[in-house]
């Protein structure tokens, strides 16, 4: 993969020229987990599987050019990926923490990382006031969403990462909803970056991974010693799978975001819907952070139904777009954070941020966007007339 290209070239081209015996334009899966030595002392490069797999190790490179980091690392799951790079921190450890959080970073930060005395504040990340008051001498890094799910704040990487810098702290961004299509927080100053892949980078909601891309040396070696011996890798044939979704990833993006940004308009003039949230917009807070540090925009968003008593009939109606957990794959998937992704974040705290009853969170596939408008129309129209008779 040469350096120079464009970002489209290089996801286009995946694993295509590393086959040099019989020129296979697709990676081969390599099932193997035991690799034979050619002698004593000497190795191919690949011993066993967990440490390392040449079907993974071309996603794994593909990784690390496309957010330009050094090292990649490919997981069993986001999840998997998270609970690596949290492994970094030891007892008595503290993490600042983005306040609208994905709810399972908050469920492995609270149920499991708790246990083990490594503990985490939740601030708006975008205020450094805020990231100064809960700091202490025990914090170890800063933990970044940006836009969060399902509210979409938006935080300022360069900022943020500057900070954490002038006081020894790692910044960790979680860059599953921007992509590096859009967004790279390593060139911005972060550190280390975490992806679902099971979202917009596998992008057709059939593989389930997980991906870290980690700055510097003594980072990566770090990283790599925590993959292998926790173990929670991805398999040939996922790593496979997530390659040939990432081949398409700048077109979909294209659409996602042309499209999220029209029904985010539509939306906006609906009499049933009270409020939209999408950095896309330009009275949306985080606009110009947003235009500043991503070349485009997410495509999903969220919005507030003028009444709770919209969302039992919407989500019954709607025919097109599935009531569906997860995001960024091709087909529409409308959420309702409340009672799914965000069940386990404790009521007080989802109230405070405001993911209430009536949230719902829309993941825009890459269909026409007339027939998306339509699907919204009609299934709002129908819960009108149920409410309003
Ligand atoms: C889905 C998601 C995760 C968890 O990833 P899995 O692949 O479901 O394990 C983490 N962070 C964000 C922002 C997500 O959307």
């Amino acid at each position: 993969m040469d350096k120079k290209w464009h970002i489209e070239s290089k996801l286009a081209q995946i694993g295509s020229m590393e086959e040099p015996v019989t020129g296979a334009i697709n990676y081969p899966i390599y099932q193997a987990t035991a690799f034979r030595h050619p002698r004593l002392g000497q190795s191919t490069g690949f011993d066993y599987s967990r440490t390392k797999s040449p079907t993974r190790t071309i996603l794994e490179q593909a990784a690390a050019e496309l957010e330009s980091g050094d090292a990649g690392f490919a997981c069993s799951s986001g999840m998997a990926a998270l609970q690596t790079v949290f492994m970094m921190f030891s007892q008595g450890d503290h993490l600042i923490v983005s306040l609208d959080l994905y709810g399972g970073t908050y469920r492995l930060l609270e149920r499991i990382l708790a246990k083990f005395g490594v503990t985490a504040s939740y601030v708006d990340t975008n205020e450094l006031d805020q990231l100064e008051s809960v700091r202490k001498p025990n914090t170890k890094a800063v933990f970044i969403e940006t836009p969060t799910n399902p509210l979409m704040m938006v935080t300022d990487i360069e900022l943020a990462s500057n900070w954490a810098k002038q006081h020894g702290l790692l910044t960790i961004v979680d860059n599953t909803l921007l992509t590096p299509y859009f967004q790279r927080p390593l060139e911005l100053g972060a550190d280390i970056i975490v992806h679902s892949a099971t979202k917009y980078l596998g992008g057709h909601n059939d593989v389930l991974a997980g991906i870290i891309v980690t700055k510097g040396e003594e980072l990566s070696q770090e990283m790599a010693f925590l993959h292998n011996s926790l173990g929670a890798v991805l398999s040939p044939s996922d790593s496979y799978q997530l390659m040939r979704g990432m081949k398409t990833l700048a077109l979909r993006m294209e659409r996602h975001e042309s499209n999220a940004l029209a029904i985010a308009k539509y939306l906006q003039t609906h009499p049933q819907v009270s409020e939209v949230f999408y950095p896309a917009l330009p009275d949306h807070p985080g606009y110009e952070i947003q235009n500043k540090q991503s070349s485009g925009n997410t495509g999903i968003f969220s919005f507030k139904v003028a009444d709770a008593r919209y969302v039992e009939p919407v989500l019954r109606h709607l025919k097109l777009i599935a009531f569906a957990e997860s995001l960024g794959g091709v087909e529409s998937l409308m959420t309702y954070p409340a009672v799914q992704t965000h069940a386990d974040i404790p009521v007080e705290i989802r109230e405070a941020i405001g993911v209430d009853d009536r949230l719902l969170r829309f993941s825009v596939g890459i269909e026409h966007v007339d027939d998306l408008i339509e699907d919204l129309r009609q299934a709002l129209e129908a819960a009108r007339v149920e409410i309003e008779g």
